[in-house]
């Protein structure tokens, strides 16, 4: 991860945000490459579970999948979270340290003990994983104890009198956990009066709910369709952490899909696979990404089914991380939005109940039941740059980036071999020709400095799939070699097939 996170750094994907400041804990800013590469990530997503869903599959009813956009704000009323659950229920249990004033997630604190488990009167190390905490720690509890083993915090009796919190160095400085609403809150206008708090969201998916009337009204769409919606969310995390894995400030992409309640079942299964599928498509393919039907008492009580799609990052190896969440919801947000709002809410299904003599339907009035492939597109993100992360010592530069040429934030690279003989010329009118045709799905760089191995490492670290070198040879056969950026391998091709062969490449 270490080495992911300085190449991610060096080569302008991920920066710490108010970075020259120090960073601010929790927050993660995008550099040139990875703010392109996101973008490709998010017009993939909407792509394909939007323009075109599910890539024109037909759904268990036999027809293409429908789906329409919406772009809900981060703030709305205040009562949407009440309705929602967010404000009694949205809450994670939390230990403060009374000498360092560091604040944890109860659930993440461990503690090394002895092996043997029993430390008698000497006191035990507390730590949260994947932070400095750690190492330290461990080395302070093998001094104490020699062999040692880690226990959740939980385990260990209250009150934690003899448990050294993590950056402490007095045992006995641990509260007891309590309970922490994860969303922001602010004061939106003038009058600074508590009446009018209001929070920013912590997930897309009910801006979709809340606009779910107006989008039936005002469109043509029938059940069963889906709204979809990207954004920003943001969650008071008590310990952030594992990169942009866990941040307070996120983007979602998030697709409610409203369907009978007697068909709701066929289309979780129809979705929970599609997304697995897509996630394989843009280049998680391996034993890195698994789908885990959660077993029956982690689902929520109005749900009957949730999947995870997950992905091992080095950071949660051997265990997985969760990618996105593809929930059956049931009508849960529909009718706690009716019941909180008073709005009707209710669906009217013209082409449902009985059959009346005139040969139309009576029609059937219902709350749709929903299902939500909510993904995140940072962890997105970081799983494809950790998949794409590549070592191969063979090579001349050793890191290479195999993203998925759709994904892949550079998409091409034109060099001339040597700055002369007319060389840099052609190279620039092959340049030209490239960026018109690819410039709206990525970068398409022009580089003629340095050597030509140097600007090849260059491009494999950025990721860039393709790159065309204009030689001696061109002039006289108006042909360029490619390189494939996986292989290293070099062939020719006449300079009139580039645009072509990259629009077959890029699926473009
Ligand atoms: P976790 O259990 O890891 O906190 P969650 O189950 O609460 O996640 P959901 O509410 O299902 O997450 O949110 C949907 C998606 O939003 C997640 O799969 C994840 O990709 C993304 N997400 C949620 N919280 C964060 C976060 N703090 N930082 C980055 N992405 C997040």
């Amino acid at each position: 991860m270490d080495a992911i996170m300085s190449l991610c750094k060096r080569r302008g994907f991920i920066f710490q945000a108010s970075d020259i400041y120090g960073g601010i804990n929790g927050f993660w800013d995008y550099g040139p490459l990875g703010a392109q590469l996101k973008k490709n990530l998010r017009e993939a997503w909407w792509q394909d579970m939007i323009m075109n869903p599910c890539w024109g599959r037909k759904g268990p009813n036999g027809r293409r999948v429908e789906c329409v956009p919406v772009e809900t704000r981060i703030i709305q009323h205040p009562k949407v979270w009440e309705a929602s659950g967010h404000v009694g229920g949205f809450n994670d249990p939390m230990v403060d340290c009374k000498e360092t004033k560091g604040r944890y997630r109860y659930d993440h604190v461990m503690v090394f003990v002895p092996e043997s488990g029993d430390a008698g009167d000497k006191p035990v190390f507390a730590y949260v994983g994947d932070q400095p905490s750690e190492s330290k720690q461990k080395k302070k509890a093998e001094k104490t104890f020699g062999a040692v083993k880690s226990v959740a915090l939980s385990s260990i009796p209250q009150p934690w009198t003899r448990v050294i919190a993590p950056e402490a160095e007095k045992p006995g400085t641990l509260t007891e956990p309590r309970m922490f609403n994860l969303m922001f809150d602010t004061i939106p206008g003038a009058i600074k009066d508590e009446a009018n708090r209001a929070y920013l969201r912590p997930e897309t998916a009910q801006g979709v709910f809340l606009q779910f009337k107006n989008v039936v009204d005002s469109s043509r769409v029938k059940i069963p369709f889906g709204i979809g919606n990207t954004g920003t969310s943001f969650r008071n995390e008590v310990t952030p952490r594992n990169y942009t894995f866990r941040s307070r400030e996120f983007e979602q992409a998030e697709l409610e899909f409203f369907c009978h309640p007697d068909e709701s079942f066929k289309w979780y299964e129809f979705w929970r696979d599609f997304r697995m599928d897509w996630w394989k498509s843009i280049g998680l393919a391996g034993e890195n990404l698994i789908l885990r039907e959660h077993a029956k008492d982690e689902l929520s009580h109005y749900s009957v089914g949730t999947s995870d799609v997950e992905y091992r990052f080095p950071f949660t190896f051997p265990e997985f991380g969760e990618l996105e969440g593809i929930a059956h919801r049931g009508n849960y947000d529909l009718t706690q939005h009716q019941k909180h709002s008073g709005a009707k809410l209710e669906y009217f299904d013209q082409e449902r109940g009985e059959l009346l003599p005139n040969g139309s339907k009576r029609g059937e009035r219902y709350l749709p039941h929903c299902i939500e492939p909510a993904a995140g597109l940072d962890r997105g993100a970081l799983a494809i740059l950790c998949e794409a992360y590549t070592k191969d010592e063979s090579r001349p530069s050793p890191e290479i980036m195999k993203f998925h040429p759709r994904i892949a934030p550079i998409k091409a690279a034109v060099f001339p071999l040597v700055n002369k003989d007319g060389m840099p010329e052609i190279a620039e009118k092959l340049y030209d020709a490239v960026r018109a045709r690819f410039a709206k799905v990525g970068f398409v760089e022009f580089d003629e400095k340095q050597s030509i191995g140097k600007r090849y490492a260059r491009m494999d670290e950025g990721g860039c799939p393709f790159c065309f070198t204009v030689d001696g040879q061109t002039a006289t056969d108006q042909t360029v070699t490619v390189r494939d950026r996986d292989t290293g391998a070099q062939s020719r091709m006449a300079m009139d097939q580039v645009v072509k062969f990259l629009e077959d490449k890029l699926g473009v």
